[in-house]
C-alpha cells in the first residue's frame, strides 16, 4: 500500500512517439530541432568534437580526477569479476551444449543531465559495458547552454578518463530514438543502457524490441529499515541524501522503534534547512511517495520492505548481515551503519543504475551480464541425435507437428516409431 512516486510514463509515450518518429524520418536535423527546443542550444553537429573531450580532461580539477579514477579503479574490481565464462555441458556421449556469452556488439549509453549533472553515471555506464568486452560504444548527454552547448565538463572528462570518444550532446527521448534508429552523425546501436528522467524512461519503453534496454531506472528511491539501535542524524542523512536527486524521489524509513520515528522525524527539518537543495528536497520528503513507517517487528519490516522492493535498501539494525541476507527485492542492499547509499553512488565499487519504482521484484541494476547475451551452441553427432530421435519425433506428432518429425528421420534410413 505504500505510494509510489507519480510517473506516467504511459502518459508519456504519445508526446515521446512524435519525436522518436520525427528522428527517425529526419535524422540528425530533427535532433537538433528537438534539442534547441527542449535543452535551448543549437548544435551545429550532435557529436562532440574530440578536441573538447581532451580539453576538458586538461581543465579537470585534480581532486575530481583522482576521485573519478579511485571510482572507476574499484568498479572495474566488481565489474571484472561479473564476467561470465562459456559452459558446455555433455547431455550424453557425442552430445553437448555450450552456453557461449558473447557481448553486444554496439552500445549507446545514456549519462542524465537535466537537473543534476552526473559524471558518476559515466562510469557506472562504461565500466560494465567495457568489462563485457562491447566493442563499439557510443555516449550521449544533454546538451548544456552554459557550457556552448556541449555535455557538462565533468562528464565529457569521465569520458576521457575511460576512453570513450564517441560522445553526442542530446539528451531525453531524442537521445534514445538516435540510437535506436541511427542519423547521419551516430549509427545505430543495438542496446541502449542508462537512467534519465520520465521522457527518457518512455522512451527506452517505446523503443524496446527494436533496441534492448536495461531496466528502466526513474526517479531515485532510499528504504532504510531500521531498530532502537540506529543513529538517526545518519538515517535523517541518508533519506535527505537520496531526496536530494529529485523533488518526486522516495525517501522510507522503515522502524519497529517509536522514539526511532520520532527522532528522525525531529532531526530532518533541522538537516534540510542546512543544505543547499533544501527545496527540492522537502518537496520529495513531503511527498506522498516519502514517510515514516511503523511496524510491529522487525519481521513485519522484511516483510514491508520486501513488498516495497526499493532501489536502495539500507538496513540499521542488530545483525544487518542476517537480515539482509533474509531480503529478497531490492536493487542494491546497504548493510549497518558505514554503507550509506552515497558511498554506493560513487565509491562502493557497485553500480548505481538500479531498477526503481518496484521493478527491482523482477529486474537487476547495471552489470557486465546487461551487455551479454547467451548463446546455445548445440552439438550432437549421429550417434547422439539417433539416441534422441525416437523422443523428438513423438514429441512432434504430439503439437501436431510432423515436419519436424520429418526433419528428423530424414537423416536415417531406418525408420524411427511414432
Ligand atoms: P535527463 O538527462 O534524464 O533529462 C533531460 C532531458 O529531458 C533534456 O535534455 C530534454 O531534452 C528532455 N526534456 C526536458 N523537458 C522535456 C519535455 N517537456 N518534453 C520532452 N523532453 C524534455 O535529466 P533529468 O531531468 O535531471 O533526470 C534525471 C533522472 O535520472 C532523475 O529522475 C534522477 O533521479 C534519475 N537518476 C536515476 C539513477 C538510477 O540509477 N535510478 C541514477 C542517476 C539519476
Amino acid at each position: 500500500m505504500l505510494p509510489r512516486a507519480q510517473l506516467d510514463v504511459e502518459a508519456a509515450l504519445e508526446k515521446v512517439r512524435s519525436i522518436c518518429e520525427d528522428v527517425h524520418h529526419r535524422g540528425a536535423a530533427a535532433v537538433r530541432e528537438w534539442t534547441a527546443r527542449f535543452d535551448g542550444v543549437e548544435l551545429e553537429s550532435t557529436r562532440v568534437p574530440a578536441e573538447a573531450i581532451t580539453k576538458a580532461l586538461e581543465e579537470l580539477d585534480p581532486r575530481i580526477r583522482a576521485a573519478l579514477e579511485e571510482s572507476i579503479r574499484r568498479a572495474r574490481l566488481v565489474h571484472r569479476d561479473q564476467r561470465r565464462t562459456d559452459v558446455t555441458t555433455q547431455v550424453v556421449p557425442g552430445g553437448t551444449v555450450t552456453e557461449r556469452w558473447v557481448p553486444v556488439e554496439r552500445v549507446g549509453l545514456y549519462v542524465p543531465g537535466g537537473r543534476a549533472v552526473y559524471p558518476s553515471s559515466v562510469v557506472m555506464n562504461v565500466v560494465p559495458a567495457q568489462e563485457a568486452g562491447v566493442s563499439s560504444l557510443a555516449l550521449s548527454s544533454p546538451a548544456q547552454r552554459e557550457f556552448g552547448g556541449l555535455p557538462h565538463p565533468t562528464i565529457l572528462a569521465a569520458c576521457a578518463l575511460l576512453g570513450v570518444d564517441e560522445v553526442y550532446a542530446v539528451g531525453g527521448a531524442q537521445a534514445v530514438a538516435m540510437f535506436a534508429y541511427g542519423t547521419e552523425e551516430c549509427a545505430p546501436v543495438n542496446l541502449v543502457t542508462g537512467p534519465g528522467n520520465i521522457w527518457v524512461a518512455a522512451a527506452k519503453r517505446l523503443l524496446k524490441g527494436r533496441i534492448g534496454i536495461d531496466s528502466e531506472a526513474g526517479p531515485t528511491e532510499i528504504a532504510i529499515l531500521a531498530d532502537s539501535t540506529a543513529d538517526p542524524v545518519h538515517l535523517a542523512a541518508d533519506l535527505i541524501s537520496q531526496a536530494e536527486h529529485d523533488t518526486i524521489a522516495a525517501a522510507v524509513l522503515v522502524t519497529d522503534s517509536v522514539e526511532l520515528a520520532e527522532a528522525v522525524e525531529r532531526e530532518l527539518p533541522r538537516q534540510v534547512a542546512a543544505t543547499k537543495h533544501g527545496e527540492r528536497i522537502a518537496e520529495a520528503l513531503s511527498g506522498r511517495q516519502s514517510g515514516i513507517l511503523l511496524v510491529d517487528d522487525m519481521e513485519a519490516g522484511l516483510r514491508v520492505v520486501d513488498a516495497y522492493a526499493a532501489e536502495h535498501l539500507e538496513i540499521h539494525t542488530v545483525g544487518a548481515s542476517a537480515l539482509a541476507a533474509r531480503v529478497r527485492n531490492a536493487g542494491a542492499i546497504f548493510v549497518g551503519a558505514y554503507a550509506p547509499v552515497s558511498l554506493g553512488d560513487y565509491l562502493a565499487g557497485s553500480n548505481h543504475v538500479l531498477p526503481t519504482g518496484g521493478c527491482a521484484c523482477h529486474s537487476s541494476g547495471l552489470s557486465v551480464q546487461t551487455f551479454l547475451r547467451g548463446i546455445h551452441v548445440v552439438d550432437y553427432s549421429r550417434e547422439a541425435l539417433a539416441e534422441a530421435a525416437a523422443h523428438v519425433c513423438v514429441l512432434a506428432d504430439a503439437e501436431d507437428l510432423p515436419a519436424h518429425g520429418a526433419a528428423i528421420r530424414a537423416r536415417f534410413d531406418w525408420e524411427i516409431p511414432s
